[in-house]
Formats: C-alpha cells, sequence, structure tokens
C-alpha cells in the first residue's frame, strides 16, 4: 500500500486548507536559512520552493525569510496568495511538486515570522479590567472614568518579543509592598501571565491620516495568540503615574503562526452591546461586518487545563483599538503588533492571568502539582486556541508555549 500522502489530513483537521497559517522555519540541514512557510495539518510547506516549482508570479513575495514583504503587499496580494496556496495543497495534479516540499512540523525550527516594527499593548475586556480595578482599588470604582470612552493601552518593548518555546528568565527588580518601610530588591514574587490576541499590521499608513474602523481589513494582516508576562511585584510599585514598565518589558511571547484575517471570516462576531455612546470614530454600530472574533483561548500550566478565556467576550474590538492609537495621526510600519490585553471571561474559570485566577494569591489554584498562586521556576504555560471555520470546521491558532527559568 502506497505511504499516505502528508496532504490526506484528517477529518476535521484545525489547520487544514481552510486555514493555512503563515510562519517562518529553518530545517536541520540548513539552520541558517529562514523560509517562509504555510502550516498544513502536521507539515510545513516551503511556500517560496512551491511558488518556484509551480513558476508562480509569487516567487517574489514567498522566497523569503521573513512575512514582511508579503505583510507590505497589502490586501489584494494577501487575497491572490492565499487562492494560489489553497490551489498548491488541494489540487490533485500538484501533488508531485508540492509534496517533497513538506517539511513535518515537529524536524524544522520555528522563528517568529516577521520583524516587529511598534508594539502596543491594549486592556480591552471589561471583565478583566472590572477584576483588576477590584483587587487594586477595593474601595473606588472597578472602572476608570476613561474605560467606556476610549480603548486604554501603553507602548510596550517590541525588542524583547520572543518566539513560542523561548524560555523566559524571572525577572528582578524594585518593588515594595504596603508593609515595607522601604522598596527591596530581588526575583519577582508574583510572575503571571496575559492570556491575549495580537494582531500584525501589514500595510503602512501616511503619518498624519488616521485608518477609520472601516479600514481595518486593508491594514491588518493576521492574528496570533500572545503571553504579555507580567511580574505584578514590580508592576504595583512603578506603574503609578505613567503605567506599566519593567514589569511587562522583559518579554512577551508570541506564536510562531500567523492566522491570516481572511481564515476566520466565519467567526467575527458582534461585540457585547455598549452601555455608553460612542465618539463618531470609534461608533461600529453600523458597520457592516462584526467587529469581534470568537475566539475559543485554552491557558495551560504543566499540561492542565487552568482557564478557557472567550475573545468573544471583549469590549473593545482590534478594529477601534487600530483606529484609535492612529487617530492622532501616528502612522502604522508593516510589523506593528498590537495586543488586545489579557482576555478574561464572566466565570471565574474563564480568566486570563494568575492574578484574577487566585485574586491576587489570596485564593490559591489546586493543581495535580500542587497549589499555585503564581508562576514556579519550571513551570510551562501554554496557550492554544481554535475558532469556528467554514462549514462546520474548526481554524486552530498556532500555540504560544514559554517556559520560566531562574534569573
Ligand atoms: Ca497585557
Amino acid at each position: 500500500m502506497p505511504e499516505q500522502s502528508p496532504l490526506e489530513l484528517a477529518e476535521g483537521d484545525p489547520f487544514g486548507p481552510h486555514n493555512l497559517p503563515y510562519g517562518v522555519f529553518t530545517t536541520a540541514g540548513e539552520p541558517e536559512r529562514r523560509r517562509l512557510g504555510v502550516r498544513v495539518g502536521g507539515h510545513v510547506l516551503d511556500a517560496g520552493a512551491a511558488a518556484h516549482a509551480l513558476g508562480s508570479p509569487y516567487a517574489a513575495l514567498l522566497d523569503r525569510p521573513s512575512l514582511n514583504p508579503l505583510m507590505a503587499a497589502g490586501r489584494t496580494a494577501w487575497r491572490d496568495v492565499r487562492r494560489a496556496l489553497t490551489a498548491w495543497v488541494t489540487v490533485p495534479a500538484h501533488r508531485p511538486d508540492i509534496e517533497p516540499l513538506l517539511h513535518p512540523l515537529d524536524s524544522v525550527t520555528l522563528h517568529l515570522p516577521y520583524e516587529v516594527a511598534d508594539y502596543v499593548d491594549f486592556y480591552a475586556s471589561e471583565h478583566h479590567a472590572t477584576n483588576v480595578g477590584r483587587i487594586f482599588r477595593p474601595d473606588g470604582d472597578a472602572l476608570t472614568p476613561n474605560w467606556k470612552h476610549l480603548p486604554i493601552g501603553y507602548h510596550g518593548r517590541a525588542g524583547t518579543i520572543v518566539v513560542s518555546g523561548t524560555d523566559v528568565t524571572r525577572p528582578s527588580g524594585q518593588r515594595k509592598s504596603p508593609a515595607d518601610p522601604a522598596p527591596v530588591f530581588g526575583p519577582s514574587g508574583k510572575l503571571d501571565i496575559e492570556a491575549e490576541v495580537a494582531f500584525v499590521v501589514g500595510t503602512p499608513s501616511r503619518q498624519g491620516s488616521p485608518v477609520e474602523l472601516a479600514s481595518f481589513r486593508d491594514h491588518v494582516f493576521g492574528l496570533s495568540l500572545l503571553n504579555d508576562w507580567s511580574a505584578r511585584d514590580i508592576q504595583a510599585w512603578e506603574y503609578v503615574p505613567l503605567g506599566p514598565f519593567l514589569g511587562k518589558s522583559f518579554a512577551t511571547s508570541v506564536a510562531a503562526w500567523v492566522t491570516p484575517l481572511e481564515a476566520l471570516d466565519a467567526a467575527r462576531v458582534a461585540p457585547p452591546a455598549r452601555t455608553d455612546d460612542l465618539l463618531p470614530y470609534l461608533d461600529d454600530a453600523q458597520d457592516e461586518e462584526p467587529g469581534g472574533f470568537d475566539l475559543r483561548i485554552s491557558v495551560s500550566l504543566n499540561g492542565h487545563v487552568i482557564s478557557e478565556p472567550p475573545f468573544s467576550t471583549m469590549y473593545w474590538t482590534a478594529a477601534q483599538q487600530l483606529a484609535h492609537m492612529t487617530v492622532n495621526g501616528a502612522s502604522l510600519r508593516t510589523g506593528d503588533l498590537f495586543a488586545s490585553g489579557t482576555v478574561s471571561g464572566a466565570r471565574r474559570e474563564e480568566r486570563g492571568s494568575f492574578l484574577e485566577l487566585t485574586w491576587n494569591g489570596t485564593e490559591p489554584l489546586e493543581l495535580p502539582d500542587g497549589k499555585r498562586t503564581f508562576l514556579e521556576d519550571g513551570d510551562e504555560i501554554t496557550l492554544t486556541a481554535w475558532a469556528p471555520g467554514p462549514d462546520g470546521t474548526r481554524v486552530g491558532l498556532g500555540e504560544v508555549a514559554g517556559r520560566i527559568v531562574a534569573g
């Protein structure tokens, strides 16, 4: 019996031809040669080699060491290239050319798929913001007065974004609890995660020219899972009045795979009802396409699921975040990354951080390998997700994993 083709996928494979996320890989034989890949089931297609083998005009975009040229090429090119890739992996006549260019996933090394330009992190979950407000400001309003009028965000550190699988060194820093007479220095004792979704910009914009809500798809190439590692003790002491700094900037992990927006057309959902009138540049009530994404996230600690945050509950959409971050005329560059903020649902088992899951350490999680308030050295966190796809299928998102090592 002939060996089964790697293109013969099991029924319902979440990485089937309806998905086709992009990544960058190297092989053991050529560890210095980064290549653009497309995931098909349990394999990576060498996209540049496939373009050459089939005489495709897209070889100039695909035979590259990073996704940046394709991301910069714009929405029409994204659609055309995706259409071509779909044909390459589904039309039987292409199999003799395509099959030799498929590498098993466990035989390759994955890298950051694009050069990150600027990095912005938002705070878009009402449940998360409310929980954090209750924990840190128990006597005040849970939400700040601006929260329902604009998507709150801050500029993060692009240079410390790392690809899934990279170890994360426990940061040291300055902290001061109310009981301490003076600040102390040492390894963070409250190392945490934030389960988030990151959107990456393809098409740049001109400085001085805001990007409207309706132009979201013209600029945003795709999305990935992201883990915003956070040292709560460092953060709590330093953040007044300018916001997060060293408690966040030591490392941010992002998935190795970028899911194109087109693969998520069946996952678009309306965001929660807004309870305040929005200024016109943020008002999406009349938009033709719903602004939310129905992504079902799962957070695991050392292989045990500890939370399942629903991205569909996010109050602010990615299109509103993009409109807000450019409304002052700030321009976009190819590779700009903006993350959603911690995704937390209404229920306890839907919270996307240990800060919330353990209520700042006062309610430890009981796990098979012991209790946890925050992360211990050796702990590994993995985020996975899926979304509804066309015709009852599921679209898998690439995982983001990271292990804590002692500082
Ligand atoms: Ca965050």
